[in-house]
Protein backbone atom coordinates (compact mmCIF):
# COMPACT_ATOMS: atom_id res chain seq x y z
CA UNK A 1 0.00 0.00 0.00
CA UNK A 2 1.20 3.62 -0.51
CA UNK A 3 2.81 5.60 2.49
CA UNK A 4 -0.16 8.22 2.02
CA UNK A 5 -3.07 5.82 1.81
CA UNK A 6 -1.63 4.07 5.31
CA UNK A 7 -1.56 7.74 6.92
CA UNK A 8 -4.95 8.06 5.66
CA UNK A 9 -6.35 4.73 6.67
CA UNK A 10 -4.72 6.00 9.80
CA UNK A 11 -5.94 9.08 10.30
CA UNK A 12 -9.42 7.31 9.81
CA UNK A 13 -9.51 5.17 12.29
CA UNK A 14 -8.30 7.85 14.75
CA UNK A 15 -11.28 9.91 13.85
CA UNK A 16 -13.50 6.65 14.05
CA UNK A 17 -12.19 5.76 17.62
CA UNK A 18 -12.13 9.89 19.13
CA UNK A 19 -15.53 9.52 20.15
CA UNK A 20 -15.68 5.89 22.14
CA UNK A 21 -12.73 7.77 24.40
CA UNK A 22 -13.76 10.79 24.61
CA UNK A 23 -15.96 12.97 26.92
CA UNK A 24 -19.39 14.37 25.54
CA UNK A 25 -18.27 17.79 25.43
CA UNK A 26 -14.98 17.16 23.35
CA UNK A 27 -17.54 14.82 20.58
CA UNK A 28 -19.40 18.18 20.17
CA UNK A 29 -16.44 20.18 19.95
CA UNK A 30 -14.98 17.86 17.36
CA UNK A 31 -18.06 17.88 15.67
CA UNK A 32 -17.79 21.94 15.16
CA UNK A 33 -14.35 21.43 13.49
CA UNK A 34 -15.85 18.73 11.23
CA UNK A 35 -18.28 21.47 10.23
CA UNK A 36 -15.54 24.72 10.20
CA UNK A 37 -13.58 22.31 8.39
CA UNK A 38 -16.13 21.83 5.62
CA UNK A 39 -16.34 25.52 5.25
CA UNK A 40 -12.35 26.18 5.11
CA UNK A 41 -11.82 23.61 2.51
CA UNK A 42 -13.78 25.92 0.36
CA UNK A 43 -12.01 28.60 1.15
CA UNK A 44 -8.72 26.54 0.82
CA UNK A 45 -9.66 25.70 -3.02
CA UNK A 46 -11.31 29.25 -3.30
CA UNK A 47 -9.04 31.16 -1.73
CA UNK A 48 -5.54 29.64 -1.09
CA UNK A 49 -5.51 27.84 -4.53
CA UNK A 50 -7.87 30.12 -7.03
CA UNK A 51 -6.92 33.31 -5.45
CA UNK A 52 -10.48 34.56 -4.75
CA UNK A 53 -10.60 36.16 -1.53
CA UNK A 54 -14.14 35.45 0.28
CA UNK A 55 -15.14 37.01 3.75
CA UNK A 56 -18.46 35.92 2.67
CA UNK A 57 -18.94 32.18 3.04
CA UNK A 58 -20.48 32.05 6.40
CA UNK A 59 -23.75 33.70 4.27
CA UNK A 60 -23.72 30.23 2.30
CA UNK A 61 -24.20 28.62 5.37
CA UNK A 62 -26.65 30.48 7.16
CA UNK A 63 -28.46 29.99 3.56
CA UNK A 64 -28.55 26.73 3.74
CA UNK A 65 -29.29 26.17 7.48
CA UNK A 66 -32.17 28.46 7.26
CA UNK A 67 -33.85 26.93 4.33
CA UNK A 68 -33.34 23.30 5.58
CA UNK A 69 -34.64 24.74 9.17
CA UNK A 70 -37.85 26.05 7.24
CA UNK A 71 -38.94 23.45 5.37
CA UNK A 72 -38.63 21.01 8.22
CA UNK A 73 -40.30 22.93 10.97
CA UNK A 74 -43.02 24.63 8.58
CA UNK A 75 -43.45 22.45 5.65
CA UNK A 76 -42.51 19.10 8.19
CA UNK A 77 -40.29 18.45 5.01
CA UNK A 78 -38.32 15.61 5.34
CA UNK A 79 -34.38 17.11 6.11
CA UNK A 80 -33.41 15.06 3.27
CA UNK A 81 -35.56 17.29 1.11
CA UNK A 82 -34.26 20.23 3.59
CA UNK A 83 -30.81 19.15 1.87
CA UNK A 84 -31.97 19.02 -1.64
CA UNK A 85 -33.18 22.28 -0.98
CA UNK A 86 -30.82 24.28 0.44
CA UNK A 87 -27.94 23.20 -1.78
CA UNK A 88 -30.06 24.52 -5.04
CA UNK A 89 -30.79 27.38 -3.35
CA UNK A 90 -27.20 28.03 -2.21
CA UNK A 91 -26.08 26.63 -6.04
CA UNK A 92 -28.43 29.28 -7.40
CA UNK A 93 -27.19 31.79 -5.54
CA UNK A 94 -23.84 31.06 -6.02
CA UNK A 95 -23.95 31.60 -9.29
CA UNK A 96 -25.86 34.78 -9.42
CA UNK A 97 -23.35 36.02 -6.99
CA UNK A 98 -20.23 34.68 -8.76
CA UNK A 99 -21.34 35.59 -12.25
CA UNK A 100 -21.63 39.59 -10.58
CA UNK A 101 -18.38 39.37 -8.41
CA UNK A 102 -15.93 37.62 -10.01
CA UNK A 103 -15.38 39.74 -12.77
CA UNK A 104 -14.14 42.68 -9.91
CA UNK A 105 -10.67 41.52 -9.39
CA UNK A 106 -7.99 42.09 -5.79
CA UNK A 107 -9.58 43.89 -3.69
CA UNK A 108 -12.70 44.80 -5.02
CA UNK A 109 -13.99 41.19 -5.27
CA UNK A 110 -13.45 40.74 -1.20
CA UNK A 111 -15.34 43.68 -0.34
CA UNK A 112 -18.12 42.59 -2.56
CA UNK A 113 -17.95 39.69 -0.35
CA UNK A 114 -18.10 41.41 3.22
CA UNK A 115 -20.98 43.86 1.50
CA UNK A 116 -22.81 40.43 0.39
CA UNK A 117 -22.09 38.41 4.17
CA UNK A 118 -23.57 42.29 6.21
CA UNK A 119 -26.45 42.25 3.97
CA UNK A 120 -27.38 38.40 4.50
CA UNK A 121 -26.92 38.50 8.08
CA UNK A 122 -29.33 41.80 8.27
CA UNK A 123 -31.68 39.38 6.48
CA UNK A 124 -31.65 36.60 8.59
CA UNK A 125 -32.10 38.89 11.79
CA UNK A 126 -34.92 41.24 10.49
CA UNK A 127 -37.18 39.03 7.91
CA UNK A 128 -40.23 38.05 9.62
CA UNK A 129 -41.26 34.23 9.45
CA UNK A 130 -37.34 33.78 10.52
CA UNK A 131 -37.75 33.84 13.75
CA UNK A 132 -35.48 37.44 13.30
CA UNK A 133 -32.84 36.96 16.37
CA UNK A 134 -33.77 34.51 18.52
CA UNK A 135 -33.92 31.98 15.49
CA UNK A 136 -36.02 28.80 14.89
CA UNK A 137 -35.97 26.17 17.39
CA UNK A 138 -37.22 22.71 17.13
CA UNK A 139 -35.34 21.51 13.95
CA UNK A 140 -35.63 18.14 13.54
CA UNK A 141 -32.76 15.62 13.43
CA UNK A 142 -31.67 13.68 10.27
CA UNK A 143 -32.82 10.19 10.22
CA UNK A 144 -31.82 7.29 7.46
CA UNK A 145 -33.59 4.17 8.42
CA UNK A 146 -33.32 3.10 11.75
CA UNK A 147 -30.70 5.82 12.41
CA UNK A 148 -31.29 8.66 14.12
CA UNK A 149 -28.58 11.22 14.10
CA UNK A 150 -30.06 13.37 17.33
CA UNK A 151 -26.99 13.61 19.93
CA UNK A 152 -23.92 14.94 19.63
CA UNK A 153 -22.41 11.33 19.25
CA UNK A 154 -25.20 9.88 16.74
CA UNK A 155 -24.24 13.22 14.46
CA UNK A 156 -20.74 12.95 14.79
CA UNK A 157 -20.36 9.68 12.49
CA UNK A 158 -22.74 12.00 9.86
CA UNK A 159 -20.66 14.72 10.23
CA UNK A 160 -17.39 13.39 9.89
CA UNK A 161 -18.51 10.96 7.27
CA UNK A 162 -18.88 14.17 5.17
CA UNK A 163 -16.05 15.97 6.26
CA UNK A 164 -13.59 13.38 5.58
CA UNK A 165 -14.99 12.24 2.22
CA UNK A 166 -15.14 15.81 1.20
CA UNK A 167 -11.20 16.54 1.82
CA UNK A 168 -10.32 13.14 -0.01
CA UNK A 169 -12.81 14.56 -2.99
CA UNK A 170 -11.05 17.86 -2.72
CA UNK A 171 -7.52 16.04 -2.65
CA UNK A 172 -8.60 14.51 -5.83
CA UNK A 173 -9.86 17.21 -7.70
CA UNK A 174 -6.33 19.29 -7.10
CA UNK A 175 -4.51 15.97 -8.30
CA UNK A 176 -5.58 16.04 -11.83
CA UNK A 177 -6.54 17.63 -15.13
CA UNK A 178 -8.88 20.27 -13.96
CA UNK A 179 -6.98 20.61 -10.62
CA UNK A 180 -3.93 21.83 -12.54
CA UNK A 181 -6.16 24.66 -14.28
CA UNK A 182 -7.58 25.43 -11.10
CA UNK A 183 -4.19 25.76 -9.82
CA UNK A 184 -2.87 27.89 -12.34
CA UNK A 185 -6.14 30.23 -12.12
CA UNK A 186 -4.27 32.24 -8.81
CA UNK A 187 -1.14 34.07 -10.88
CA UNK A 188 -1.39 32.22 -14.35
CA UNK A 189 -4.68 32.74 -15.85
CA UNK A 190 -3.58 34.35 -19.00
CA UNK A 191 -1.05 31.21 -19.60
CA UNK A 192 -4.38 28.79 -18.90
CA UNK A 193 -6.47 30.59 -21.53
CA UNK A 194 -3.62 29.64 -23.69
CA UNK A 195 -3.88 26.13 -23.35
CA UNK A 196 -7.26 26.11 -23.37
CA UNK A 197 -8.63 26.54 -20.04
CA UNK A 198 -11.61 28.73 -19.50
CA UNK A 199 -10.83 30.25 -16.33
CA UNK A 200 -13.86 32.74 -15.67
CA UNK A 201 -16.12 29.04 -16.10
CA UNK A 202 -13.83 27.67 -13.79
CA UNK A 203 -13.50 30.25 -11.51
CA UNK A 204 -16.99 29.86 -11.08
CA UNK A 205 -16.98 26.31 -10.16
CA UNK A 206 -14.17 26.37 -7.78
CA UNK A 207 -16.94 29.00 -6.03
CA UNK A 208 -19.95 26.82 -6.26
CA UNK A 209 -17.88 24.42 -4.82
CA UNK A 210 -16.73 26.47 -2.23
CA UNK A 211 -20.33 27.72 -1.43
CA UNK A 212 -21.71 24.03 -1.76
CA UNK A 213 -19.42 22.45 0.85
CA UNK A 214 -20.71 25.69 3.28
CA UNK A 215 -24.09 24.98 2.24
CA UNK A 216 -23.77 21.14 3.17
CA UNK A 217 -21.92 22.94 6.62
CA UNK A 218 -25.13 24.90 7.24
CA UNK A 219 -27.51 21.71 6.59
CA UNK A 220 -25.58 19.58 9.09
CA UNK A 221 -25.28 22.94 11.60
CA UNK A 222 -28.62 22.81 11.47
CA UNK A 223 -29.83 19.19 12.24
CA UNK A 224 -26.87 19.14 14.49
CA UNK A 225 -27.63 21.72 16.59
CA UNK A 226 -31.32 21.52 16.14
CA UNK A 227 -31.95 25.20 15.74
CA UNK A 228 -30.67 28.22 13.81
CA UNK A 229 -30.04 31.88 14.68
CA UNK A 230 -28.24 34.62 12.48
CA UNK A 231 -25.05 35.13 14.82
CA UNK A 232 -24.16 31.90 14.04
CA UNK A 233 -23.66 33.51 10.51
CA UNK A 234 -22.57 36.87 11.11
CA UNK A 235 -19.39 38.29 9.45
CA UNK A 236 -17.01 37.09 12.09
CA UNK A 237 -17.61 34.21 11.12
CA UNK A 238 -17.08 34.47 8.23
CA UNK A 239 -13.68 36.40 9.15
CA UNK A 240 -13.06 32.82 11.62
CA UNK A 241 -13.27 30.69 8.11
CA UNK A 242 -10.77 32.41 6.09
CA UNK A 243 -8.49 32.29 9.95
CA UNK A 244 -8.65 28.77 9.57
CA UNK A 245 -7.87 28.36 6.27
CA UNK A 246 -4.91 30.92 6.46
CA UNK A 247 -3.57 29.30 9.38
CA UNK A 248 -3.72 26.03 8.46
CA UNK A 249 -2.38 26.45 5.25
CA UNK A 250 -4.72 27.78 2.73
CA UNK A 251 -3.30 25.88 -0.28
CA UNK A 252 -3.40 22.49 1.24
CA UNK A 253 -6.23 20.34 1.58
CA UNK A 254 -5.57 19.58 4.83
CA UNK A 255 -4.76 22.87 5.82
CA UNK A 256 -8.38 23.39 6.29
CA UNK A 257 -8.63 20.23 8.76
CA UNK A 258 -5.74 21.87 10.77
CA UNK A 259 -7.08 25.67 11.23
CA UNK A 260 -10.57 24.51 11.79
CA UNK A 261 -9.04 22.33 14.84
CA UNK A 262 -6.41 25.11 16.18
CA UNK A 263 -9.54 27.09 15.83
CA UNK A 264 -12.27 25.77 17.22
CA UNK A 265 -10.02 23.73 20.14
CA UNK A 266 -7.88 26.69 20.88
CA UNK A 267 -10.71 28.68 21.43
CA UNK A 268 -12.50 26.76 23.80
CA UNK A 269 -9.54 26.63 25.81
CA UNK A 270 -8.73 30.28 25.81
CA UNK A 271 -12.20 30.78 26.74
CA UNK A 272 -11.75 29.21 29.96
CA UNK A 273 -8.29 30.14 30.65
CA UNK A 274 -7.93 33.54 29.96
CA UNK A 275 -10.57 35.10 32.05
CA UNK A 276 -8.86 33.19 34.70
CA UNK A 277 -5.66 34.92 34.26
CA UNK A 278 -7.06 37.96 33.59
CA UNK A 279 -9.79 37.88 36.04
CA UNK A 280 -12.22 39.74 34.22
CA UNK A 281 -14.75 37.87 31.63
CA UNK A 282 -14.20 39.18 27.59
CA UNK A 283 -13.30 38.34 24.28
CA UNK A 284 -9.59 37.77 25.19
CA UNK A 285 -9.60 34.82 22.76
CA UNK A 286 -10.43 36.91 19.95
CA UNK A 287 -7.05 39.47 20.45
CA UNK A 288 -4.99 36.03 21.41
CA UNK A 289 -6.50 34.83 17.55
CA UNK A 290 -5.56 38.24 15.93
CA UNK A 291 -2.01 38.74 17.57
CA UNK A 292 -1.80 34.95 16.48
CA UNK A 293 -2.25 35.50 12.84
CA UNK A 294 0.32 38.44 12.86
CA UNK A 295 3.12 36.49 13.90
CA UNK A 296 2.12 33.82 11.99
CA UNK A 297 1.93 35.61 8.43
CA UNK A 298 5.21 37.37 9.57
CA UNK A 299 6.66 33.67 10.40
CA UNK A 300 5.54 32.28 7.32
CA UNK A 301 2.08 32.67 4.63
CA UNK A 302 2.03 28.76 3.85
CA UNK A 303 0.63 28.20 7.43
CA UNK A 304 1.06 25.64 9.51
CA UNK A 305 0.33 22.13 7.89
CA UNK A 306 3.80 22.42 6.37
CA UNK A 307 5.70 22.16 8.97
CA UNK A 308 3.16 19.18 10.21
CA UNK A 309 3.68 17.39 6.68
CA UNK A 310 7.73 17.52 7.58
CA UNK A 311 7.13 15.71 11.29
CA UNK A 312 5.14 13.05 9.45
CA UNK A 313 7.03 12.22 6.70
CA UNK A 314 5.43 8.77 6.45
CA UNK A 315 2.34 10.21 4.54
CA UNK A 316 4.71 11.16 1.47
CA UNK A 317 5.53 8.67 -1.48
CA UNK A 318 8.39 9.03 -3.55
CA UNK A 319 7.35 10.13 -6.83
CA UNK A 320 7.82 7.90 -9.55
CA UNK A 321 7.86 8.79 -13.14
CA UNK A 322 4.36 8.11 -14.76
CA UNK A 323 3.41 4.69 -16.45
CA UNK A 324 3.78 4.53 -19.88
CA UNK A 325 0.07 4.62 -21.25
CA UNK A 326 -1.02 5.27 -25.04
CA UNK A 327 -0.85 9.15 -26.05
CA UNK A 328 -3.75 11.10 -26.12
CA UNK A 329 -5.63 11.97 -29.05
CA UNK A 330 -3.40 14.02 -31.89
CA UNK A 331 -4.55 16.09 -34.46
CA UNK A 332 -4.22 15.83 -38.16
CA UNK A 333 -1.40 17.43 -39.56
CA UNK A 334 -1.35 19.47 -42.66
CA UNK A 335 0.91 18.24 -45.39
CA UNK A 336 4.95 19.40 -45.21
CA UNK A 337 5.33 22.75 -46.79
CA UNK A 338 1.87 23.77 -46.81
CA UNK A 339 0.92 27.73 -44.97
CA UNK A 340 0.18 26.82 -41.48
CA UNK A 341 0.01 30.43 -40.55
CA UNK A 342 -0.83 32.82 -42.36
CA UNK A 343 -0.40 36.76 -40.51
CA UNK A 344 -1.75 39.44 -42.89
CA UNK A 345 -1.20 43.26 -42.24
CA UNK A 346 -1.82 42.67 -38.40
CA UNK A 347 -1.79 46.31 -36.72
CA UNK A 348 -1.84 47.48 -32.81
CA UNK A 349 -1.62 50.36 -31.35
CA UNK A 350 -0.92 51.37 -27.44
CA UNK A 351 -2.61 54.78 -27.36
CA UNK A 352 0.04 56.78 -29.05
CA UNK A 353 2.65 54.39 -29.58
CA UNK A 354 2.33 51.91 -32.76
CA UNK A 355 3.38 48.75 -31.62
CA UNK A 356 2.81 46.70 -34.65
CA UNK A 357 2.04 47.68 -38.13
CA UNK A 358 1.51 45.80 -41.10
CA UNK A 359 3.02 42.92 -40.23
CA UNK A 360 2.40 39.98 -42.77
CA UNK A 361 4.38 36.59 -42.77
CA UNK A 362 3.74 33.05 -43.34
CA UNK A 363 5.19 29.98 -41.84
CA UNK A 364 4.68 26.56 -43.69
CA UNK A 365 4.62 22.99 -42.14
CA UNK A 366 8.29 22.06 -41.08
CA UNK A 367 9.63 25.17 -41.20
CA UNK A 368 11.28 27.43 -38.47
CA UNK A 369 10.63 30.77 -39.15
CA UNK A 370 12.52 33.73 -37.27
CA UNK A 371 11.48 37.31 -36.28
CA UNK A 372 14.07 39.11 -35.04
CA UNK A 373 15.00 42.61 -34.06
CA UNK A 374 15.98 45.21 -31.89
CA UNK A 375 14.28 45.28 -28.38
CA UNK A 376 11.13 47.08 -28.20
CA UNK A 377 10.96 46.44 -32.16
CA UNK A 378 7.31 44.70 -31.38
CA UNK A 379 8.29 41.22 -31.75
CA UNK A 380 6.48 40.38 -28.61
CA UNK A 381 3.63 42.00 -29.52
CA UNK A 382 3.38 40.35 -32.82
CA UNK A 383 2.90 37.26 -30.98
CA UNK A 384 0.21 38.23 -28.68
CA UNK A 385 -1.59 38.84 -31.42
CA UNK A 386 -1.20 35.87 -32.85
CA UNK A 387 -1.83 33.80 -29.91
CA UNK A 388 -4.84 36.20 -29.12
CA UNK A 389 -3.21 36.89 -25.86
CA UNK A 390 -4.27 40.92 -27.59
CA UNK A 391 -6.65 41.91 -30.12
CA UNK A 392 -5.24 43.32 -32.79
CA UNK A 393 -6.82 46.64 -34.56
CA UNK A 394 -6.08 45.57 -38.06
CA UNK A 395 -5.40 42.34 -40.07
CA UNK A 396 -6.25 38.91 -40.21
CA UNK A 397 -4.88 35.62 -39.25
CA UNK A 398 -5.13 32.27 -40.66
CA UNK A 399 -4.23 29.04 -38.98
CA UNK A 400 -4.60 25.96 -41.38
CA UNK A 401 -6.64 28.24 -43.95
CA UNK A 402 -9.13 29.21 -41.34
CA UNK A 403 -9.55 32.59 -39.91
CA UNK A 404 -8.29 32.98 -35.92
CA UNK A 405 -8.10 36.67 -35.27
CA UNK A 406 -10.08 37.80 -32.63
CA UNK A 407 -11.00 34.52 -31.56
CA UNK A 408 -9.57 34.87 -28.22
CA UNK A 409 -6.56 32.43 -27.09
CA UNK A 410 -8.34 29.27 -25.57
CA UNK A 411 -10.14 29.07 -29.28
CA UNK A 412 -6.92 29.77 -31.19
CA UNK A 413 -5.04 27.29 -28.44
CA UNK A 414 -7.70 24.65 -29.57
CA UNK A 415 -7.17 24.80 -33.13
CA UNK A 416 -3.55 23.74 -32.46
CA UNK A 417 -1.22 26.94 -31.65
CA UNK A 418 1.32 26.29 -28.80
CA UNK A 419 3.02 28.95 -27.18
CA UNK A 420 6.05 30.13 -24.93
CA UNK A 421 6.22 33.35 -22.88
CA UNK A 422 9.03 35.40 -23.12
CA UNK A 423 8.72 36.28 -19.21
CA UNK A 424 8.15 32.16 -18.21
CA UNK A 425 4.63 31.99 -17.16
CA UNK A 426 5.07 28.34 -15.03
CA UNK A 427 2.91 27.42 -11.85
CA UNK A 428 5.79 27.83 -9.98
CA UNK A 429 4.53 25.98 -7.01
CA UNK A 430 3.40 22.81 -9.27
CA UNK A 431 5.93 20.26 -10.03
CA UNK A 432 7.97 20.18 -13.53
CA UNK A 433 5.21 17.12 -14.57
CA UNK A 434 2.07 19.12 -13.74
CA UNK A 435 3.05 22.18 -15.48
CA UNK A 436 3.45 20.21 -18.72
CA UNK A 437 0.62 18.02 -18.18
CA UNK A 438 -1.19 21.17 -18.06
CA UNK A 439 -0.31 21.90 -21.65
CA UNK A 440 -2.11 18.90 -22.81
CA UNK A 441 -5.16 20.18 -21.06
CA UNK A 442 -7.19 19.66 -24.27
CA UNK A 443 -6.39 16.53 -25.19
CA UNK A 444 -7.83 15.74 -21.57
CA UNK A 445 -11.65 15.92 -20.75
CA UNK A 446 -12.90 14.78 -17.62
CA UNK A 447 -14.06 17.27 -15.59
CA UNK A 448 -14.45 18.52 -12.02
CA UNK A 449 -16.73 15.76 -10.73
CA UNK A 450 -15.28 12.97 -12.54
CA UNK A 451 -11.78 13.66 -10.74
CA UNK A 452 -13.52 13.57 -7.06
CA UNK A 453 -14.77 10.74 -7.97
CA UNK A 454 -11.17 9.18 -9.38
CA UNK A 455 -13.13 7.66 -12.47
CA UNK A 456 -10.74 10.24 -14.30
CA UNK A 457 -7.73 7.98 -13.80
CA UNK A 458 -7.19 6.27 -17.31
CA UNK A 459 -7.51 9.62 -19.15
CA UNK A 460 -4.64 10.93 -16.38
CA UNK A 461 -2.58 8.49 -17.33
CA UNK A 462 -2.44 9.14 -20.32
CA UNK A 463 -2.13 12.76 -20.09
CA UNK A 464 0.53 12.83 -17.39
CA UNK A 465 2.71 9.89 -19.58
CA UNK A 466 2.42 12.12 -22.75
CA UNK A 467 4.23 14.51 -19.86
CA UNK A 468 6.62 12.73 -18.98
CA UNK A 469 7.30 11.94 -22.50
CA UNK A 470 7.63 15.58 -23.66
CA UNK A 471 9.88 16.34 -20.55
CA UNK A 472 11.95 13.45 -21.67
CA UNK A 473 12.07 14.80 -25.25
CA UNK A 474 13.39 18.13 -24.00
CA UNK A 475 15.82 16.30 -21.71
CA UNK A 476 14.23 17.17 -18.28
CA UNK A 477 14.01 13.80 -17.18
CA UNK A 478 16.11 14.82 -14.09
CA UNK A 479 13.88 16.88 -12.61
CA UNK A 480 10.55 16.28 -13.35
CA UNK A 481 9.07 15.99 -10.13
CA UNK A 482 11.12 19.14 -8.77
CA UNK A 483 8.83 22.23 -8.04
CA UNK A 484 9.08 24.58 -11.40
CA UNK A 485 9.89 27.68 -9.33
CA UNK A 486 12.95 25.86 -8.01
CA UNK A 487 14.37 25.66 -11.54
CA UNK A 488 17.22 27.54 -13.25
CA UNK A 489 15.78 30.17 -15.36
CA UNK A 490 17.01 28.98 -18.45
CA UNK A 491 15.75 25.73 -17.43
CA UNK A 492 12.07 26.93 -16.79
CA UNK A 493 12.24 28.27 -20.48
CA UNK A 494 12.87 24.56 -21.65
CA UNK A 495 9.62 23.01 -19.56
CA UNK A 496 7.76 26.00 -21.70
CA UNK A 497 8.68 24.52 -24.60
CA UNK A 498 7.86 21.10 -23.13
CA UNK A 499 4.23 22.09 -22.09
CA UNK A 500 3.54 23.73 -25.70
CA UNK A 501 4.72 20.34 -26.71
CA UNK A 502 1.86 18.28 -25.09
CA UNK A 503 -0.71 20.25 -26.43
CA UNK A 504 0.19 18.50 -29.66
CA UNK A 505 0.64 21.93 -32.02
CA UNK A 506 0.41 22.85 -35.47
CA UNK A 507 1.85 25.75 -34.75
CA UNK A 508 4.46 26.57 -32.15
CA UNK A 509 5.06 29.95 -31.12
CA UNK A 510 8.41 30.46 -28.91
CA UNK A 511 9.40 33.92 -27.55
CA UNK A 512 13.31 33.84 -26.66
CA UNK A 513 13.25 30.36 -25.70
CA UNK A 514 17.23 30.58 -25.48
CA UNK A 515 17.45 33.82 -23.37
CA UNK A 516 19.25 32.94 -20.08
CA UNK A 517 20.35 29.63 -21.53
CA UNK A 518 24.01 28.17 -21.27
CA UNK A 519 25.97 27.60 -24.61
CA UNK A 520 25.21 23.70 -24.85
CA UNK A 521 21.68 24.13 -23.58
CA UNK A 522 21.49 26.54 -26.88
CA UNK A 523 23.05 23.50 -28.56
CA UNK A 524 20.63 21.00 -27.71
CA UNK A 525 17.61 23.45 -27.58
CA UNK A 526 19.04 24.07 -31.63
CA UNK A 527 19.09 20.43 -31.91
CA UNK A 528 15.09 19.82 -30.38
CA UNK A 529 14.21 22.47 -32.78
CA UNK A 530 15.64 21.04 -35.63
CA UNK A 531 14.00 17.61 -34.39
CA UNK A 532 10.91 18.87 -34.60
CA UNK A 533 10.96 20.85 -37.99
CA UNK A 534 11.86 17.33 -39.23
CA UNK A 535 8.96 16.02 -37.84
CA UNK A 536 6.48 18.79 -39.63
CA UNK A 537 5.97 21.20 -37.08
CA UNK A 538 5.68 25.47 -38.19
CA UNK A 539 7.65 27.39 -35.63
CA UNK A 540 8.04 30.78 -34.92
CA UNK A 541 11.11 31.85 -32.98
CA UNK A 542 11.11 35.24 -31.55
CA UNK A 543 14.81 35.83 -30.85
CA UNK A 544 17.21 38.24 -29.60
CA UNK A 545 20.52 36.42 -30.18
CA UNK A 546 21.94 36.45 -33.70
CA UNK A 547 24.26 33.68 -33.52
CA UNK A 548 21.58 31.28 -32.16
CA UNK A 549 19.07 31.89 -34.93
CA UNK A 550 21.30 32.02 -37.71
CA UNK A 551 22.40 28.56 -38.02
CA UNK A 552 18.61 27.22 -37.35
CA UNK A 553 16.53 28.96 -39.09
CA UNK A 554 15.23 28.55 -42.53
CA UNK A 555 14.42 32.32 -42.86
CA UNK A 556 13.97 35.14 -41.32
CA UNK A 557 11.52 38.31 -41.23
CA UNK A 558 13.40 41.56 -39.15
CA UNK A 559 10.99 44.23 -37.92
CA UNK A 560 11.83 47.35 -36.26
CA UNK A 561 9.45 50.29 -34.98
CA UNK A 562 6.43 47.38 -34.86
CA UNK A 563 6.98 47.14 -38.81
CA UNK A 564 8.65 44.91 -41.12
CA UNK A 565 11.86 46.16 -42.28
CA UNK A 566 13.28 42.81 -44.62
CA UNK A 567 12.32 38.90 -45.24
CA UNK A 568 15.05 36.63 -46.43
CA UNK A 569 17.67 34.32 -45.83
CA UNK A 570 19.54 34.33 -43.50
CA UNK A 571 22.75 35.00 -45.09
CA UNK A 572 20.66 37.48 -46.87
CA UNK A 573 19.51 39.35 -43.77
CA UNK A 574 22.98 39.71 -42.43
CA UNK A 575 24.18 42.02 -44.90
CA UNK A 576 20.77 43.64 -45.44
CA UNK A 577 21.75 47.73 -44.79
CA UNK A 578 18.81 48.10 -43.33
CA UNK A 579 19.04 45.36 -40.95
CA UNK A 580 22.58 46.43 -40.08
CA UNK A 581 21.28 49.61 -39.07
CA UNK A 582 18.84 48.85 -37.37
CA UNK A 583 21.04 46.30 -35.34
CA UNK A 584 23.94 49.18 -35.31
CA UNK A 585 22.51 52.03 -36.08
CA UNK A 586 21.83 52.59 -31.59
CA UNK A 587 25.70 51.97 -31.54
CA UNK A 588 27.21 54.58 -33.72
P1 LIG B 1 9.85 43.31 -28.38
O1 LIG B 1 9.24 42.02 -27.99
O2 LIG B 1 10.25 43.36 -29.82
O3 LIG B 1 11.01 43.69 -27.51
P2 LIG B 1 7.31 44.43 -27.59
O4 LIG B 1 6.36 43.87 -28.55
O5 LIG B 1 7.37 43.82 -26.23
O6 LIG B 1 8.79 44.45 -28.24
O7 LIG B 1 7.02 45.97 -27.42
C1 LIG B 1 6.84 46.84 -28.51
C2 LIG B 1 6.46 48.20 -27.98
O8 LIG B 1 5.13 48.16 -27.46
C3 LIG B 1 7.36 48.68 -26.85
O9 LIG B 1 7.55 50.08 -27.01
C4 LIG B 1 6.54 48.39 -25.61
O10 LIG B 1 6.85 49.30 -24.60
C5 LIG B 1 5.11 48.55 -26.10
N1 LIG B 1 4.17 47.67 -25.42
C6 LIG B 1 4.21 46.33 -25.40
N2 LIG B 1 3.17 45.81 -24.73
C7 LIG B 1 2.45 46.87 -24.28
C8 LIG B 1 1.25 47.01 -23.51
N3 LIG B 1 0.56 45.94 -23.07
N4 LIG B 1 0.81 48.26 -23.25
C9 LIG B 1 1.49 49.34 -23.70
N5 LIG B 1 2.60 49.28 -24.42
C10 LIG B 1 3.11 48.07 -24.73
MG1 LIG C 1 9.69 40.68 -26.56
Amino acid sequence: MKRAHVSLWLFAALIAVAPLVVPDFYVTLLNYVGLATLVALGLVLLTGVAGVMSFGQQAFVGMAAYVTALLTTQAHASPWLGLVASLALVALMALLLGAVTLRLSGHYLAIGTIGWGIAIFYLFGTLPGLGQYSGIDNVPPVQLGPLVFDSARASYGLIWLVTLGALLAARNLLDSRPGRAIRALRFRAAMAESFGVDTGALKLVVFMHAALLAGVAGWLHAHFLRFVSPHAFGVNAGIDYLFMAVIGGASHVWGALVGASIITLSREWLKDWLPKLFTHTGNYEAIVFGVMMMLLLHRTREGITPYLARLLPMARDLPVRPAEAPAPPRRERPGRGSVVLDVDGLGKRFGGLVAAQDMSLRLHAGEILGLIGPNGAGKSTVFNLISGALLADSGQVRLAGARIDGLGARAIARRGMARSFQHVHLVSRMSVLDNVALGAHLRGRHGTLAAMMRVDRADEARLLAEAARQIERVGLTAVMHERAGNLALGQQRIVEIARALAADPLVLLLDEPAAGLRYNEKQALAGLLRTLRREGLAILLVEHDMDFVMGLVDRLVVMDFGQKLAEGLPVEMQCHPAVIEAYLGGLE
